[in-house]
């Protein structure tokens, strides 16, 4: 399937918001939290990357974030895209998305770890459930989406959003350090809660062997690796 580019913008630093088109002909059905994979002729060979997708579905419109890899292949040809350029898709696919039945969740992003969540978000919270956002980046503007997740936490009772930055400066008076830790003071002593988490491999490792240890049950703890 060819997905043709409708529009990106910056929305943080060397990071942009896409949004992709895909033939009204064809219908693009997906689960909130899926994946699609890209590819592309580069450099005389063809290039194949996969990106969460970081809206719900609505029609034959679909949206990523990703931010560009210094020296990487496939991110800075994205970034280059002009509106009406067009990228060979495959997809959706995994299995990262909203678990049945619904229960507690924490779902933990770091960086552009955040756009699958973005997605999930954009749909009707799953029953009774809390929901606890725990987002990572280390400088302020690089939370994206953020007024998003506010006004969510605003109209929802169920749903609270904690950004956590990594090298914030003085003005900064919320959390500070990596996400691992918040995830762990959120938890406190429960552990009927399903654990979703998105980024680098460095971070999702590290608390997944953290939640292992505390007694979680690997159907608990739902992962998405970038790297
Ligand atoms: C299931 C899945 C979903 C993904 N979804 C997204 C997404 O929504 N947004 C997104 O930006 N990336 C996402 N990625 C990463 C993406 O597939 C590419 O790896 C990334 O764009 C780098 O590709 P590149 O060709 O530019 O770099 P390459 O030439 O492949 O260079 C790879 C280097 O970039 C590092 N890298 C990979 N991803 C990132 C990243 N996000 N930030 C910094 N360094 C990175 C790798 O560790 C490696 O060192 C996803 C990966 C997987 C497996």
């Amino acid at each position: 399937m060819r997905a043709v580019l409708v529009e990106s913008h910056e929305i943080a630093p060397e990071i942009r918001h896409f949004t992709f088109e895909v033939p009204d002909t064809e219908r693009f059905s997906f689960k909130a939290g899926q994946f699609v994979s890209l590819s592309a002729p580069i450099g005389g060979r063809t290039i194949t990357r996969a990106y969460s997708l970081a809206s719900r579905e609505h029609g034959n419109r679909f949206e990523l974030c990703l931010n560009r890899v210094e020296d990487g292949l496939f991110s800075p040809f994205l970034f280059a895209m002009q509106p009406g350029d067009a990228v060979d898709l495959s997809g959706p696919l995994g299995y990262f998305h909203w678990r049945e039945p619904a229960r507690d969740s924490i779902l933990v992003a770091t960086g552009t770890g955040i756009a699958p969540f973005r997605g999930m978000l954009q749909e009707p919270l799953p029953g009774n459930a809390k929901v606890t956002l725990v987002f990572g980046v280390r400088y302020e503007p690089n939370l994206m989406y953020r007024q998003e997740f506010e006004s969510l936490a605003a109209s929802q009772p169920n749903f609270r959003f904690l950004p956590v930055l990594s090298r914030a400066d003085d003005s900064w008076s919320g959390r500070r350090g990596h996400v691992q830790s918040h995830v762990l003071d959120t938890l406190g002593g429960n552990r009927d809660v399903n654990v979703y988490m998105c980024g680098m491999k460095a971070m999702v490792d590290d608390l997944r062997q953290q939640l292992k240890a505390l007694g979680f049950d690997r159907r608990q703890i739902i992962y998405e690796k970038y790297d």
